[in-house]
């Protein structure tokens, strides 16, 4: 599974075969800038302080951001510099292009040891997640081998700890198989790259001010079963077919993950819907400032992007905001209850 997704990032466009909230509207890009420029005053302005994104694609949120702070907040501008955590050298090279000013970084790991205020918009579901089958008592992982997905049986190509394999839901391994094999097949996930960045984010928000906004879709609670989708052209396909043609997402699973940044010492506000998020931090009065300066059909079409961002059916209730912060910062903008 996480072969599958680093062959699609690094060979091909993602943004051909689908469309980010950045992408559709810069007023989305505008509010996150503000959101962090805010949440730095929270802080009591801490400088120099880091704002680093994770997976910026085309670097369009970061500009994005970066217009709408060097507009309304010059002190949070001057202060900060800007970080990218990126392994794709393809999207590495476009947001050169959109923010010459970024330093970037494999990982969490490099980024300067200083407050840091960082966004990320769909980073944890392009995150790899390892997929495990039980069928008739016996738990198989899904590979990527010679460029297929096929399944292993856990225990021998499978280097896994911990997993269903040895003490997952349902038991696994030689205890599975004094149970009744099961009607039909279940599928469990395990999101270790998702829980690792949060427990590492967690630790340096606990050690020094700082705080993290994610957007991204899935469920408020914890789910079971198969959450593996893909995209090719814009349209959804099978993910099982043809590894590294088409971006793979799953769900991210936000329970999971700001129980593991709280347990490294963050607090965690949200998940909320993204349509109340982007509402409350004006995303209509922006998008209406905007349309004001326009022709009527830039006009129609800069307001119906703002609704495909906040309305319930289109992507505002699947998306979700969380943010986690250091213990001692008051909610940040957008959560109050
Ligand atoms: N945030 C952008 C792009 C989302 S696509 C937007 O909203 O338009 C996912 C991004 O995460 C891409 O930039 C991809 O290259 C990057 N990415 C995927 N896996 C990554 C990893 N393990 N570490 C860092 N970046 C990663």
């Amino acid at each position: 599974m996480a072969r599958a997704n680093a062959a699609y990032y690094a060979r091909h466009d993602p943004f051909a075969d689908f469309t980010t909230a950045p992408e559709i509207s810069q007023v989305f890009g505008e509010i996150i800038g503000l959101w962090a420029a805010v949440t730095w005053e929270l802080l009591a302005r801490p400088r120099p302080v880091l704002l680093a994104e994770a997976g910026p694609g085309r670097g369009t949120l970061m500009a994005d951001a970066l217009r709408a702070i060097g507009q309304t907040a010059p002190s949070f501008r001057a202060a900060l510099s800007v970080h990218f955590i990126e392994t794709s050298p393809r999207l590495a090279a476009a947001q050169a292009a959109s923010v010459p000013e970024a330093n970037w970084h494999d990982s969490l790991e490099t980024l300067p040891n200083e407050p840091t205020l960082l966004i990320a918009n769909e980073f944890l579901d392009a995150l790899p997640i390892r997929q495990f089958v039980r069928r008739a008592g016996e738990w198989t992982e899904r590979y990527v081998q010679n460029d297929r997905f096929t399944e292993l049986p856990c225990g021998r190509e499978a280097r896994i700890s911990p997993s269903p394999c040895g003490r997952g839901p349902g038991g696994g391994g030689g205890r599975a198989e004094t149970r009744p094999p099961p009607a039909r097949e279940e599928l469990f996930e395990l999101r270790e790259s998702a829980q690792t960045f949060a427990g590492s984010l967690g630790a340096r928000l606990a050690a020094q001010p700082g705080a993290a906004l994610f957007l991204d879709y899935g469920p408020t609670e914890s789910t079971s079963g198969d959450s593996l989708q893909a995209i090719r052209d814009g349209r959804p396909t099978d993910p099982l077919a043809e590894p590294g043609t088409a971006d793979l997402t799953a769900h991210v699973d936000f329970a999971a993950f700001a129980a593991a940044a709280r347990a490294a010492g963050a607090a965690a506000h949200g998940p909320i819907p993204q349509g109340i998020f982007l509402t409350r931090l004006g995303l209509f009065q922006r998008t209406d400032q905007l349309a004001r300066n326009q022709h009527p059909a830039e006009a129609l079409a800069l307001i119906d992007a703002a609704n495909r961002l906040a309305e319930p059916n289109r992507m505002g209730r699947l998306f979700k905001a969380l943010a986690l912060c250091h213990p001692a910062c008051p909610t940040p903008p957008g959560f109050e209850s």
